[in-house]
């Protein structure tokens, strides 16, 4: 069937990124620093980030942000992204409702991670940076960043997860093919690696432990710097292209979502998509359903605790007000490698404290179940962690069919699965499993955390 879709011309890319924290009445609560356990300065931030991306960390009053020349020329490579009505999917599953999804998969690294990774190579290049560093999980913020740095003349080492250096080498290629450096993590080239690795000698990595690995070499580096690719309220707000691109296409499909959907592993597409609906509600009392999509084994907004924690397994990082299963916690190998992160961006928590937005959990194998429906309806192999979105989506859709009611439904698909195949492969094989997580599993990590909220 003929997908209909809206396209939308070059110059209306979004000219200013959409800041929700300026329309929020409560601000989330501000980072702390490690040692004094005081809210921390921007000063403090500068050995490891530009400082335009620090401004921006901490910018409560602006809400809209202007996108650099330079930027915006470069999503132009891309961008405006399509937004297409999936008239395929909700024809087999006989619903009265709207499904439309923001196709971020059509990016050259085939994620959503690029609207980031370009804006923050560009603010270190114009800082005069040289070097880079940054962990990858399942390696999409590593081949956009490796894309990225690239175009910006910059050097980047990047932190690859072990399970996902193992598991997913074409990532890996993609990046060095970038020219960049990928370090399978844990690792013995930082003390943090070598802490780890010594007490538990088989551990597969996680984005925690390879995150301070990236820490530790920025801070060792002359002239580096070190780039997130999620979490950070700056990397959410770069993701607003999205959402602000897909306003005006579900205007030009003359509709209003009454749903938002997004994947979740620390925010950014699941913010990139959202908040600018967001602001209607925020601001215009738009009823308005937002909804973040995580994996069952990695269970931060439904099932963690909001708690001040560390962004990394040592504990480099200042304390972030977040939604959190512990810094210590270790996710199964679920395939979604992207959503395998222990705690969620402090915007979203606070959003999430304060009922604005909400969360559901997904089994990996309805995840990949829905991932086979929307390939075979909409001509898309998604990427694992969208499938969590489309999963969500295919919920909701049926939920509308038994309410007979004609329900609007936008989801963002973050990226598309065609390098990930091995995943597929083992849920074809059946050798994938759901995990469920017990209570004591979660008060291993919960329990041991600072209590300073
Ligand atoms: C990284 C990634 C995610 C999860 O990260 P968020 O910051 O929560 O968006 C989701 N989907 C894809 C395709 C990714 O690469």
């Amino acid at each position: 069937m003929a997908q209909k879709k809206y396209l939308l011309q070059e110059n209306d890319i979004p000219t200013s990124w959409y800041n929700v924290v300026a329309d929020m009445k409560n601000k989330p609560l501000p980072p702390l620093h490690p040692g004094t356990k005081q809210p921390a300065n921007p000063e403090d931030f500068y050995p490891l980030f530009a400082k335009e991306l620090v401004w921006q960390e901490g910018n409560q009053t602006d809400a809209w942000i202007e996108i650099p020349d330079e930027v915006r020329e470069l999503y132009k490579q891309w961008r405006p992204t399509p937004l297409v009505r999936a008239t395929g999917l909700e024809k087999a599953l006989d619903t009265p409702a709207h499904i439309y999804f923001k196709n971020e998969s059509v990016s050259p690294v085939g994620s959503h991670k690029l609207n980031s990774a370009l804006a923050q190579a560009y603010y270190c290049k114009k800082e005069g940076i040289t070097n880079l560093t940054t962990e990858t999980g399942a390696g999409q913020w590593g081949a956009a960043m490796s894309y990225a740095a690239k175009a910006f003349g910059l050097e980047l080492a990047v932190y690859m997860v072990k399970v996902s250096y193992e598991q997913k080498p074409y990532r890996r290629s993609i990046m060095q093919t970038f020219g960049a450096q990928v370090i399978a993590s844990p690792s013995m080239s930082t003390k943090a690696g070598k802490k780890i690795l010594t007490d538990h000698p088989t551990y597969g990595g996680s984005l925690g432990t390879a995150i301070s690995e990236a820490i530790e070499l920025a801070l060792q580096t002359p002239n580096c710097k070190y780039v997130l690719g999620s979490v950070l309220n700056h990397v959410c707000l770069h993701q607003t292209v999205i959402g602000l691109e897909a306003e005006k296409q579900m205007a030009m499909a003359d509709e209003y979502p009454d749903i938002v959907i997004g994947c979740f592993g620390g925010g950014s597409n699941f913010s990139g998509i959202s908040m600018p609906f967001l602001r209607h509600k925020l601001t215009e009392g738009k009823p308005i359903r937002l909804i973040a999509a995580e994996p069952a084994s990695c269970p931060k907004l439904t099932r963690g605790v909001f708690q001040y924690d560390f962004g990394d397994e040592i504990g480099y990082t200042p304390y972030i007000p977040m939604f959190t299963l512990g810094h210590t916690f270790a996710p199964a190998h679920i395939h979604a490698g992207g959503l395998r992160y222990h705690g969620a961006g402090a915007i979203v928590s606070q959003l999430k404290k304060d009922n604005l937005v909400e969360a559901v959990d997904i089994e990996q194998l309805d995840a990949f179940k829905a991932a086979e429906l929307f390939a075979q309806t909409e001509s898309i192999i998604p990427a694992p962690e969208s499938s969590h979105a489309i999963a969500a989506a295919v919920t909701e859709a049926l939920k509308a069919k038994e309410e007979g009611t004609a329900k609007t439904t936008l989801f963002n698909l973050s990226g598309h699965g065609l390098i990930d195949m091995a995943a597929y492969d083992s849920y074809f094989a059946g050798d994938l499993v759901n995990y469920s997580l017990t209570e004591a599993d979660l008060h291993k990590t919960i329990d041991p955390l600072d209590k300073l909220i």
